[in-house]
Formats: C-alpha cells, structure tokens, sequence
C-alpha cells in the first residue's frame, strides 16, 4: 500500500499536466513582456566572463580544469551588425584572440593579436551573415522567445511545479522551454539533438533601464558544463562607438581557400599535405614497404581525405602506424578512418585512453575490437632500410603525453600545437609551450633546419623559430580602444 502511494505522488510530480485556457501565444508574450521593452531596443553592449570546460582540449584529460573566457558583443539591431568578440584560453599559453564582424550583410573574421591567422582580415561573404546574427540574437532569452512566438502558435501550454513548460517538436529532436510561475521569466531550454541533451539555463535576472537580463546563464552536454556566463556588462540603446564595426587597419582582406588537397615532396621520402581544413598540414613517411601519417585531424571525412592523398601518391603501400602528437580532439577525431585500414596508432603511454575513448565515441564497435597501439614513454625509435624516426615525449603545459616526430637524418621536425604560427608569417613572441619545445630541444641537443607545424605556416626555419622565442611583448597587434 505505501509502495502504491508513492508510485503515485511520483507519477504526478514527473508529469506535466495540460493547463486549459492559456495558449503558448499568450504565455510566451507574457514571457517576453516580463523581459521588458526589447522591442525599443536599436542596440546594445553585451559582456560575460565565461567559464568554458573542453575535456578534449584540456591539459590532463582525465582531469579538465575550466578555463576563463571572455564573451564581449555590439549588437547594432538598426543598422543591421554585429561585432561579436571573444578570448578563449588554452593551455600552455594559448589565447585565441576573435573577432567576428557581421556589416552589410557579410560576415567578416579576424585575430586581434594575430597569433593565430596573422593579419588577415577573413571575408566569408554573404552567405553565414543571417545565421550568425540570429545564433547571436537566439542566445538572449527575448528573442529565443520572439522566435518560439511563431513556431508554437495555438499549441497548449503545460505545468509542473513552479514552470510553465512548451513543448516544441523538431527534426533534431523534442524541445522544452521553461518559464518560471511566478515571474514568466525563461529559465531552461532543454534540446535533444541526436543522442545528446542540451540544457541552457538562464537565472539571478536583474533590470537594466528596464530590461530584464540573466545574471547566470550556462550550457550544458548530457549533464556536463560546457560553460558558464557571468554577466560583466550590458548597456543599450546609448552611445555606441561608430568605430567597433570598422575594418581592423592594416589587415589584409582573404577569403577561404580550399584546395585540393595534393602532397608535396620536402625531403626523400618524406611528403606535406597542406591547408587541409583551411588551416592543417600533415606529413607522411615512405618507410620502403609501409608508411608512417603524422596526426589524423578533425573529424572521419577529414582523415579519409588525407588517406585518400597518401593512396593516390603512394599506390599499394599500407600506413602501417598513425603518430598521434597529443590528446585533443582536432588531431585524433579522424584516428577510426586509419584504424580501419589497419594502421597502428603510435603514442605516449598517457594518450592511449583518450585516444581509445575517441575511437569508442566514433565507433561503438572498438569497445570490443582490438586497436595496435605502440606506446612508448620519453622516446621510440622506428627503422626500415630507408629511414630512421625518432619519437620525443616532451614535458609541456598544453597536453599530458605529447610527443613530436624527429627525422635525425633530414634534420627535420613535425609537431602539433608546439609552435604553431600563422599562414601569412606574422610573427608574434612565443607563448610558454614554444619556450618550453625550444628548451627541450637544446637540452637533448636534436639539431634540425626546419620545424613542420600542425597548424598555420608548414614550413618553419630555424631561424623564425629563434626569432619568435627572442621576441619581445608588444602587446596587442589591434588596439580596442572602443572596448572597455
Ligand atoms: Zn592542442
């Protein structure tokens, strides 16, 4: 009997009961009216420090650390632009400095510091102009329920504790918009999209001039934070400097360039593949009978891509081993495409489980195939007749277990994320991982001429690498004066 009632308390509170009488449309323009006079908005400034969490790009897989990150908008609604700016921090010294500038319907990108794409000004043209904009706009609670108002009309609304609760079906998967009782402000949208829950919650919501926005808003993955906002700034509708949508001065206006993709010959033997996804390269050794790939980058089709290269250049001679630098996902998403042809995966002894959880997460069919590893702690050494490779494990603040490949003979190293620079060869001072590959190197006394880097320019010479390890802090390449 007691086992009966509470059966039955439990079916109530987890069920949500249709409300008669009140429709979506009316709920959501009480949402959006408790929100304030959004629709009198011509624009605003928005600010969060944002805390992000990527087990996948981490130092220490096994323990991800969060990181603190800067969120920074102008939103120009009359005027149609945006300029959407954020840092995000990785470790080992590694900040991606962004600017994102939406203006006359194009949608422009570029590096503040120049680190990472030097100074080009990227112009994507028309087309991801809209989408941008709306993605911008859809993460402030007003217009996720501005939008919602059109999707939902006439369907009913439903109640379970303090929320009210639309449910909204998609092609993806079924939505569910929360708005508290009381206040009808928005407080938890939670998405399926394929096998992943998608939770965004917006809470502490203060009045700015009337407006209502969240102090706390997060995103997170099947129950894990991805990040967490805290409000900074938000102005709106005052003086908004005319400048902040102006082009950067001094930047070079490229667009994308996608190639096909083709292999380059840099020594006997020893071939480059190029601006693979824009911004990639990888290197692959004839060792006589089989070949040694550096890195299996982004994604299964990315990786297909290259073997595909590797295959067309080298007719009938397997890839026998897939070196794997480090643990982050942009070099090690494509590693099932390798696997699958039977290569062994080449690493330190500490990537071997996350490098297993990305052939698992790709493919439920490695929870019970076996893979070749060859792992090895501080150095491995691979012979054939024609070649000899070294493998260095190096103690560095951006990845537990990275390692880079040492061809002793071609004086010639390949390395993901230990020095990476831009395309164009805009020079900034090196960050502390660089030091710390510089350093090593000279510890264990490998000589070498150039430096083949994962990302941005291929080829490095020696002597860029010295320049940038010798290079004083001139701080930032693009002054934000109109920012605070
Ligand atoms: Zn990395």
């Amino acid at each position: 009997m007691k086992i009966k009632n509470v059966y039955i308390i439990g079916l109530i509170l987890s069920s949500s009961i249709p409300v008669f009488g009140q429709t979506t449309t009316q709920l959501l323009q009480k949402g959006m009216a408790a929100l304030g006079n959004w629709e009198n908005v011509t624009h605003f400034e928005y600010e969060t420090k944002r805390i992000n969490i990527d087990q996948w790009q981490g130092y220490d897989f096994a323990h991800p650390l969060p990181e603190n990150d800067r969120f920074h908008l102008f939103f120009d609604i009359k005027n149609n632009r945006f300029l959407h700016h954020t840092q995000n921090h990785y470790p080992g010294g590694y900040l991606f400095d962004t600017y994102r500038l939406g203006r006359d319907s194009r949608y422009y990108v570029y590096d503040g510091i120049g680190s990472r794409t030097g100074k080009d000004l990227l112009d994507l043209g028309s087309k991801p102009f809209n989408g941008r904009k709306s993605a911008l706009l859809n993460s402030f609670p007003y217009f996720i329920l501005k939008q919602l108002l059109q999707e939902t009309q006439g369907t009913s609304v439903l109640t379970e504790g303090n929320d009210w609760v639309i449910l909204k079906k998609t092609e993806a998967g079924n939505e569910e918009y929360r708005l508290d009782k009381k206040t009808f402000l928005l407080k938890k949208i939670t998405k399926g999209q394929g096998k992943d829950t998608i939770v965004q919650r917006y809470e502490d919501y203060t009045q700015t001039h009337g407006l209502m926005t969240a102090r706390k808003s997060s995103l997170e993955r099947n129950g894990n934070l991805v990040y967490a906002d805290s409000l900074a700034l938000f102005k709106y509708n005052e003086a908004m400097p005319d400048q902040a949508f102006n082009f950067p001065p001094g930047y070079q206006a490229t667009t994308e360039k996608t190639p096909e993709l083709s292999a380059k010959i840099i020594a006997k033997d020893v071939y480059l593949i190029e601006n693979i996804d824009a911004d990639r390269n990888i290197m692959f050794i004839n060792m006589g009978d089989y070949i040694v790939l550096t890195e299996a980058p982004l994604a299964p089709a990315v990786t297909r891509s290259i073997l595909d290269v590797i295959h067309t250049a080298l007719p009938g001679i397997p890839v026998k081993y897939v070196h794997l630098s480090h643990f982050h996902n942009d070099h090690i998403a494509g590693i099932a495409e390798a696997v699958k042809e039977g290569a062994a995966i080449i690493c330190t002894e500490d990537m071997k489980q996350p490098v297993m959880q990305m052939l698992q997460n790709t493919d439920p069919i490695y929870n019970t195939h076996k893979v070749d590893f060859l792992t090895f702690k501080q150095k491995k050494t691979l012979e054939s007749s024609q070649k000899k490779l070294e493998f260095y494990e190096i103690p560095n603040s951006h990845a537990k277990g990275m390692s880079f490949l040492y061809l002793p003979e071609e004086k010639l190293i390949y390395q993901g994320d230990l020095l990476s620079l831009p395309a164009d060869a805009y020079l900034t001072p090196s960050i502390a991982v660089t030091q710390e590959f510089s350093k090593f190197l000279s510890q264990k006394k490998i000589t070498f001429n150039q430096i083949i880097g994962h990302h941005g320019l291929s080829v490095i010479p020696k002597k860029t690498f010295e320049e940038v390890n010798t290079m004083k802090n001139i701080g930032p390449l693009f002054k934000n004066t109109f920012e605070q």
